[in-house]
């Protein structure tokens, strides 16, 4: 390799790694969980049969996967693509709304809820903080949904399926 295309790499690598620590920071600044890689025995993972619902905040959501442990019950979350350094807040949000319907539902607060990637498990903690962003977040896209601010801007039901936030989002497909 020529040295001009050695340091034209070089320079590459050292961008790449300067994107990934700010988008790292950046969702450390952010205050959601960053999540920890666990092992999980999907033995004694359930499949959510049907929908859970507030009737309070008039949410549901269904989440793919509930796994007792000690009394308690745990929502999972299964994403086919390879884990992001961090997880998406989408993501997150997602897997709040569930473990906030699985509180309202059992009366028994889910300490975490996991995200499964195809390549690792992360176990997102459900905090105080977490659950006030997400109730922070549905105030929001209630308010703009109210003020007709919340147009959506496309008609692709596969995009919506897709979308971490399709939890909480009125407009979805
Ligand atoms: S679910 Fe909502 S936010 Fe997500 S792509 Fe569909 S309309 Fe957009």
């Amino acid at each position: 390799m020529s040295y001009f295309l050695f340091a034209l790499t070089l320079l590459f690598v050292i961008f790449a790694i300067f994107l990934l620590r700010r988008s790292a920071q950046q969702k450390r600044e952010s205050g959601l969980p960053l999540g920890r890689v666990v092992y999980s025995d999907t033995e004694n993972w359930t499949r959510a049969e049907k929908p859970l619902f507030d009737p309070l905040l008039q949410l549901t959501g269904k989440p793919d996967y509930l796994v007792e442990q000690r009394g308690t019950i745990i929502p999972v979350e299964v994403k086919s693509a390879l884990s992001p350094a961090l997880p998406h807040p989408g993501h997150v949000f997602q897997l709040a709304v569930y473990c906030l319907l699985v509180e309202r539902s059992t009366g028994k607060r889910p300490p975490y809820g996991l995200l499964r990637y195809a390549n690792r498990t992360l176990q997102i903690d459900y905090t105080a903080q977490l659950e006030n962003q997400l109730l922070d977040l549905l105030a929001e896209i209630r308010s703009k949904e109210r003020s007709g601010e919340l147009e959506r801007s496309h008609d692709e039901k596969a995009r919506c399926q897709r979308c971490g936030y399709r939890s909480i989002c009125p407009q979805r497909l």
